[in-house]
């Protein structure tokens, strides 16, 4: 198995290095990272079209770019490479992607961008809180089980895992639970300053709290010491609004 390994923290981060001696481990798998060359967290499902992209090769499996997680994925899986890749594995991010974090997430992006190869593509992020050292072997150890169960036992293609672990050392983790995607509250008011030149700054502000974030969801399985794994898919439509939809349409004016 040919697995692609990007992230959106950057190539030098703990938890992708972590994540790159968990999957080299397993006997049947060979392992290429392709990531970006510095802290791209939040970049979504961007590609770089406005300028060229250089690839520096680091070691013989490691490489890097001045790009966008997307960028990097894409070009791995399109061409850069001769080798067709089986999956990707994206992570092990520094901080949680619960709910709609998804939207907005590098790691969950460098997964979707490689849901064409031929198995699900996985993004792991580990619920860090500011707490050091966090656990990435943690995560890492979990991605690599995640990873031995698709040899053992396939599942669809074009699935994405999204996969949060709690920040905890493996062996206080309470298990794995199936999770669908709960939501967050509007996030917190952005942030004002001043740079050294008295002119006005801004910061996005944190994300908000769970808002449904109940029995079922992502946040709750983490919350509960559990590993949670929610299966993503693209399709965005909202089916049930197409019918009223349609309606509306038809008395639209001239
Ligand atoms: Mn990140």
């Amino acid at each position: 198995m040919k697995i692609l390994i990007s992230n959106d923290d950057g190539y030098r981060s703990d938890g992708i290095r972590c994540l790159t001696s968990a999957l080299a481990e397993i006997p049947e798998v060979t392992v290429t990272v392709m990531a970006p060359e510095r802290n791209r967290s939040g970049a979504s499902n961007s590609l770089t079209l406005d300028v060229p992209l250089r690839v520096v090769q680091l070691e013989p499996n490691i490489y890097f770019v001045a790009g966008t997680p997307t960028d990097c994925v894409h070009l791995a899986i399109s061409g850069f490479f001769d080798d067709e890749y089986d999956i990707v594995v994206s992570g092990v991010n520094d901080g949680a992607n619960l709910g709609d974090d998804v939207l907005y997430s590098g790691t969950v992006a460098a997964a979707i961008e490689g849901r064409f190869l031929g198995l699900p593509a996985i993004a792991v992020s580990l619920c860090t809180q500011g707490v050091k050292p966090a656990h990435f072997a943690t995560g890492a150890k979990v991605a690599a089980r995640l990873v031995r169960q698709l040899l053992k036992s396939s599942l669809d293609r074009a699935l994405i895992l999204n996969v949060n672990v709690p920040d905890l050392t493996y062996a206080d983790l309470k298990g794995f639970r199936t999770t669908r995607l709960g939501f967050r509250h509007r996030s917190e008011p952005i942030l004002r300053a001043h740079d050294p030149r008295g002119r006005p700054v801004y910061w996005v502000g944190p994300a908000g709290r769970g808002q449904d974030a109940g029995p079922g969801t992502d946040f709750d399985a983490v919350a509960e010491g559990f590993v949670s794994v929610t299966p993503l898919q693209i399709d965005l439509t909202r089916h049930a609004a197409l019918p009223a939809l349609n309606s509306w349409l038809a008395g639209i004016d001239d």
